[in-house]
C-alpha cells in the first residue's frame, strides 16, 4: 500500500472540464466558449503587435537571467501603478502606493489575501454574488473568512443596484473587506455605471470598508485603459486607501507569462515603507521572487511612448471585435423572431456574456449544437468569430424559442 492510498479524487476544474469535453467532440461546427482567453477572428490565439515588438527589442538587448528582487522589476511595478492610478488621489506623487510584481492577477489576489490574513485583524472578505470562481478559493486558501453581497439581477441580466446598496449598508458589517471587479465583471459582464460607482464609493466610506479592486481587464471593457480605470481612480480620489490586483493576461495577452501586480495604497510614505517590508516577508517563502520575461515586456510597452500608443490601439482592436460580436449575436437571435429580450448581450461588457440560459438550455446547446460553455450560461464572447456568430445565434434561438 502507498502513503497516498487514502487521497480522494478531487472534482475537475469547471472550466477545464468544458475544454476537455470540447476536445473530445468531433463535430466540425463545435465552439469552445468556456475559456477566458481572447481569440482573433480566425479563432486563433492572438499575440499583440506591441508585444511582438517589445519581445524583439528584449531579444536584441541580450538580457541576462539573474533573479529579480522579491517585489519584481521596478520599471514594471511603477508603470503598472501609473496605468491604474494616473494622478488620482496624488497616490503616486505622494509615494503612498506599495506596488509589488505578482504571479499575474491570481498571484496578486493571493498576496492580498495573505496580507489581509496577517494584518487586517480577521476582517471578513465580501465578494459580489456571483464572482469569479477562483476568488472564494484564493481568499479561503489565504486564511480569510468569506461572505458575499448582492450584485447581479437575474431578471434584468444587469446590475442589482438597489440590492447591492441595501446589502452593503445593512448586511455587511462596518470595516469589512469588500471586493469589486474594477471593470468587465467576470462572470456576468455587468459593471456599475459611473454614477453608481460614486454611490458605492460613498456607501463604502460610510461603512468604513476596506475596498479591494480586482482589475483583470483594464482596457478590455471599453477599449480604453483610462475609461476602464474609472472606478479605481474615483475611489482613490474619494480618499479610499484601496488594495488593487492587476493582471496583464488579458489586456496584453500575456496569459502564460504570469504578469501582474499587487498594490496597497497607504496613508503616507512612512506607512508604505512598513507595509512594503511585510509584503516582502510574505512573498519570500511563497515563491521567492517573480518571473522576469512578462514584466520586461509590459515594462517596455508601458514606458515607451511609441509602444504605449500601439498598445492602446491593440487593446481597442480586441475590445471592438468583442463589441462587434455582441452586436451581431444579438441581431442574429432577434432576426429569427426569438420572443425573449436580448439587450443584455450588448449592455454587458468585456470578455464574458451572462446569457441568462438555464442549465437545461445550456445542456441542450452543448448536446444538440456542440457549443461548449459553463453551466451558469456564461459565454466567452472572445471565442466567437464572424464565421460562427450566426451559427451560435441560431443555436441559442433554437434552445430558447
Ligand atoms: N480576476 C478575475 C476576475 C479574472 O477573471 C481573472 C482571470 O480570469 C483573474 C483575476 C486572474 O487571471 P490571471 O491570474 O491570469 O491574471
Amino acid at each position: 500500500s502507498s502513503i497516498w492510498s487514502d487521497v480522494p479524487m478531487g472534482p475537475p476544474d469547471a472550466i477545464l472540464g468544458v475544454s476537455e469535453a470540447f476536445k473530445r467532440c468531433t463535430d466540425s461546427n463545435k465552439m469552445n466558449l468556456g475559456v477566458g482567453a481572447y481569440r482573433d477572428d480566425q479563432g486563433k490565439p492572438f499575440v499583440l503587435p506591441c508585444v511582438r515588438e517589445a519581445e524583439a527589442q528584449i531579444q536584441a538587448e541580450l538580457v541576462d537571467h539573474e533573479y529579480l528582487g522579491i517585489t519584481g522589476l521596478p520599471a514594471f511595478t511603477q508603470a503598472a501603478a501609473k496605468l491604474a492610478f494616473a494622478d488620482a488621489g496624488n497616490v503616486i506623487a505622494d509615494g503612498r502606493n506599495v506596488t509589488t510584481q505578482a504571479i499575474s492577477g491570481t498571484g496578486a489576489l493571493r498576496i492580498g489575501s495573505a496580507y489581509l490574513n496577517a494584518f487586517s485583524g480577521g476582517r471578513t472578505v465580501f465578494l459580489p454574488r456571483p464572482s469569479w470562481g477562483n476568488h472564494n478559493p484564493i481568499f479561503t486558501h489565504g486564511g480569510n473568512k468569506i461572505d458575499n453581497f448582492a450584485y447581479y439581477d437575474k431578471n434584468t441580466c444587469g446590475f442589482d443596484a438597489a440590492g447591492c446598496y441595501d446589502e452593503l449598508r445593512n448586511k455587511v458589517p462596518n470595516g469589512s473587506v469588500v471586493v469589486f471587479h474594477a471593470c468587465a465583471h467576470n462572470p456576468t459582464g455587468v459593471d456599475p455605471l459611473p454614477e453608481q460607482w460614486k454611490e458605492l464609493s460613498a456607501i463604502c466610506k460610510e461603512k468604513d470598508f476596506l475596498v479591494f479592486f480586482d482589475m483583470a481587464y483594464q482596457g478590455f471593457a471599453s477599449g480604453s485603459v483610462d475609461q476602464d480605470a474609472f472606478a479605481v481612480r474615483q475611489f482613490v480620489d474619494d480618499g479610499h486607501n484601496i488594495l488593487l490586483s492587476q493582471s496583464f493576461s488579458k489586456n496584453m495577452g500575456l496569459y502564460g507569462q504570469r504578469t501582474g501586480a499587487f498594490t496597497v495604497v497607504c496613508k503616507d510614505s512612512e506607512e508604505a515603507a512598513r507595509v512594503e517590508s511585510q509584503i516582502k516577508i510574505l512573498i519570500r517563502p511563497m515563491y521567492s521572487n517573480p518571473p522576469a520575461h512578462g514584466a520586461r515586456i509590459a515594462s517596455k510597452i508601458l514606458n515607451d511612448p511609441n509602444l504605449n500608443a500601439q498598445f492602446s490601439g491593440d487593446v481597442k482592436g480586441m475590445a471592438d471585435r468583442i463589441i462587434s460580436m455582441r452586436t451581431q449575436l444579438k441581431a442574429g437571435i432577434e432576426s429569427r423572431g426569438n420572443p425573449h429580450n436580448w439587450d443584455h448581450i450588448t449592455n454587458q461588457i468585456g470578455m464574458f456574456c451572462f446569457t441568462g440560459l438555464s442549465p437545461e438550455q445550456v445542456a441542450k446547446l452543448t448536446a444538440d449544437h456542440h457549443v461548449y460553455l459553463t453551466k451558469d450560461g456564461r459565454i466567452s464572447v472572445a471565442g466567437i468569430s464572424s464565421k460562427n456568430v450566426d451559427y451560435l445565434a441560431n443555436a441559442i434561438h433554437e434552445v430558447t424559442k
